[in-house]
């Protein structure tokens, strides 16, 4: 266990985790030229594609130093605050991080919030200043701030380049000489903390974990905690590039677990691997559900496919655990399912795997987040409100809560005015401002949650230009003054584009929304009045002009093959275009609130 050594890599995104991370394979000759390509953990297409860390993933480096042989357990961790809680877990399986920043961007938000992580799991940091090799580098300041955040000396800032190499050599010793051994007995009942889990349509799921005390044994008899579920270890290994079958995994280590789970929500992220018969007392703590925080419909463009909908869902529920939904119906849409999702980027993740890997075309509604509503009647029972047509007529209603976030930005000090403007213009409070150095200062604020979902990141890095980060994390249900804004279409309410609004802001985003909705829905043979509504109550109202006249429909001539359907579908698909009543609405005009500045 003395040469062990279990560690994190933790940065804000783009500092460049994923390239030192395969650099640091390289050198110690865990990847073979063949197997080599670029950013080897982030092993899903999507991930790649868009450069981030969906689902963590651990690998084992083999490493010579003095003589002796280290085994060297890298636990990657996803780098978004969508998955903030999985980068918990496998931060909780370490006992080092490096902490890597980039040396012309300086800490970031997220810097910081990973490192707050860390600190709480009682990490051992190692500060890597990367990219020293770039040309706008400012490696004497970035050094300054990071010895002013950690209170190091700055002899312990290792410059390196992930690209180029330099200081790679000096990463991996530092990893042995300042990272501690595991502690750990093997002697007591097995606990085994579950840092991640991967599906594998071949092998069932594969769990991933860390072993602090006890031992695990292939065919071992072993018990979940928190699911309080029973298996046999099927096979446990290591993990290299490919997977190492071995007969145990020792207090200390990490490794898989296979034990024929069908189905990645048996397995839970944080729980406790534990032996069924002589189980320890202690499970690990920290363990929490992974909840939803943004919610939206997915129907079928086509209401026909809403059964290969369904079934597209549950599979792909298979290997995402975090994915919830449910069926539900609207007037406009037909049939489709109410999801909920970890973010936004997880929800675009989900509708971008529906249409690769399952070849659906699907129309997504205005996201939101869950509300609670009371009742004049139940003023204590608490109605959670996941679909704005799901809240109580306000006559009803005693009050709603929604969900406050605690938010931190780090920008220029030229930027704060607007920076400050921007997040009282999305209901924010300022709770805190401190200047990290002359230059650069922190922003926390209060705010819903509801209006991060709208927009925000996008109009942060117009108003700063770019030079801001963020990072945000739940502190809980606040009362809130919310009201539901309806449109109508031609006189027809269109479920699907109601959304729940703070009532100060309700005129203006119910103005804006009929602005853009004829901005975006095709002009058709007819007049479309579109009205915003609150209750009865009509609050803006805009109109689509008809087309004129000359401007005929297109006929099909021609034969109709058999590739007709298929073309048809394609073409849909392209045009993501939903008929309601006579209005045809393309998908944007379903996210028009989304982007109304
Ligand atoms: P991550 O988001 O933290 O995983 O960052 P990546 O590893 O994906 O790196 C982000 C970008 O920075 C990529 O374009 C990398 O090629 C680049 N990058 C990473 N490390 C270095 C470095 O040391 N020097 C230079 N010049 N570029 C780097
Ligand atoms: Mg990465």
């Amino acid at each position: 266990m003395k040469n062990i050594r279990n560690f994190c890599i933790i940065a804000h995104i783009d500092h460049g985790k994923s390239t030192l991370a395969d650099r640091l394979l390289d050198y110690t000759g865990a990847v073979t030229e063949r197997e080599k390509q670029n950013q080897l953990l982030d092993n899903m297409d999507l991930e790649r594609e868009r450069g981030i860390t969906i689902k963590s993933h651990a690998i084992q480096m083999d490493y010579i130093h003095n003589g002796e042989h280290y085994i060297l357990n890298l636990i990657d961790t996803p780098g978004h605050v969508d998955f903030s809680y999985e980068v918990s877990r496998s931060i909780a399986a370490c006992e080092g991080a490096l902490l890597v920043v980039d040396a012309a961007q300086s800490i970031q938000a997220q810097t910081i919030s990973n490192l707050y992580l860390a600190l709480e799991n009682d990490l051992e940091i190692i500060p890597v200043l990367n990219k020293v090799d770039l040309p706008s580098a400012n490696p004497e300041e970035v050094t300054d701030d990071i010895v002013d955040l950690l209170g190091c000396d700055p002899s312990e800032v290792i410059p390196a380049s992930a690209k180029t190499g330099i200081g790679i050599e000096e990463i991996l010793t530092a990893i042995i000489d300042r990272v501690p051994a595991p502690k750990g007995n093997p002697d007591e009942p097995l606990q085994a903390l579950i840092f991640d889990s991967v599906y594998n349509p071949f092998r069932g799921v594969e769990t991933y974990f860390r072993v602090i005390n006890g031992k695990i044994k292939k065919g071992q008899h072993i018990k979940f905690i928190a699911t309080g579920k029973d298996y046999y270890a099927d096979e446990v290994g290591t993990l290299k590039l490919k997977q190492q079958p071995k007969q145990e995994i020792n207090a200390g280590d990490v490794g898989y677990l296979i034990t024929g789970i069908k189905e990645a929500k048996e397995v839970k992220v944080g729980d406790t691997i534990t032996d069924a018969k002589n189980p320890t007392q202690n499970a690990i703590g920290g363990f929490e559900d992974v909840k939803p925080m943004v919610f939206a419909g997915i129907y079928p463009v086509d209401t026909e496919d809403y059964e290969e909908l369904r079934t597209s869902m549950e599979k792909l529920q298979l290997n995402d655990a975090s994915l919830v939904f449910q069926p539900e119906s609207s007037a406009a849409l037909g049939f489709g399912f109410r999801c909920g999702f970890l973010g936004m980027l997880h929800l675009e993740i989900i509708q971008e795997r529906l249409e690769r890997e399952f070849d659906m075309t699907v129309i997504t509604t205005v996201p939101n987040v869950s509300y609670y509503a009371y009742t004049n009647k139940n003023p204590d029972e608490i109605v959670i409100v996941n679909n704005p047509t799901d809240l109580p007529e306000p006559s009803t209603l005693n009050r709603v809560e929604e969900p406050f976030i605690k938010a931190s930005i780090i920008t220029k000090a030229d930027f704060v005015g607007p920076v400050m403007s921007l997040c009282i213009e999305k209901r924010g409070q300022i709770t805190n401002q401190t200047y990290l150095t002359q230059e650069r200062v922190e922003l926390t604020f209060d705010m819903p949650l509801a209006e991060i979902v709208f927009d925000f990141y996008d109009r942060l890095k117009s108003v700063s230009r770019g030079y801001a980060s963020f990072d945000y994390a739940p502190i809980g249900m606040r009362e809130s003054k919310l009201v539901r804004v309806d449109i109508l279409l031609n006189s027809q309410q269109v479920d699907a584009l109601s959304a729940l609004i703070h009532a100060d802001n309700a005129y203006d985003i119910g103005k804006k929304m009929c602005e853009k909705l004829k901005e975006l829905i095709p002009r058709q043979q007819f007049d479309i009045p579109v009205q915003a509504a609150i209750g009865a109550k009509i609050i803006a109202r805009e109109t689509i002009k008809a087309l004129r006249k000359d401007v005929t429909a297109k006929c099909y001539g021609g034969d109709i093959s058999r590739k007709r359907k298929l073309l048809e579908k394609q073409k849909k698909g392209k045009k993501r275009m939903r008929a309601v009543g006579n209005v045809e609405i393309p998908q944007q005009a379903f996210m028009a609130v989304l982007k109304l500045n």
